[in-house]
């Protein structure tokens, strides 16, 4: 039975398929396409903070997850098509991520790794 990344990757890449757009998918475009979907969530958020914010994602949570969905599409099939397995690259990159930020020194701290005491 196929696990939700499998799954998810197939509907992307059928999607992409059925409209025969692969042809269009060089990595720096579809990397480009993947950050100006990111810019789309920062756009949500631009301009509020605090309770405002909170309460403006609350209202347009649909707007958001379609955001969220879009960055992923581009992951889902720029993952697929340089044949990473994002399980085993999401587990090897958490490992890295818990060497450079040990929970003793870094529980409860907004800084970057290279800051930390
Ligand atoms: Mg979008």
């Amino acid at each position: 039975m196929p696990d939700v990344i499998d799954r998810l990757t197939v509907l992307a890449c059928k999607f992409r398929d059925e409209r025969n757009w692969k042809q269009f998918h060089n990595p720096k475009d579809m990397a480009l396409s993947m950050s100006l979907e990111a810019a789309e969530v920062l756009e949500l958020m631009q301009w509020k903070s605090g309770e405002e914010l909170q309460q403006h994602l609350e209202k347009h949570r649909e707007q958001l997850g379609d955001e969220l969905c879009d960055v992923l599409y581009w992951v889902l099939v720029i993952a697929h098509d340089h044949d990473i397995d994002l399980r085993k690259a999401f587990a090897a990159k958490i490992a890295k991520n818990e060497a450079k930020y040990p929970v003793h020194k870094a529980h409860g701290k907004a800084k970057k790794y290279t800051e930390l005491d």
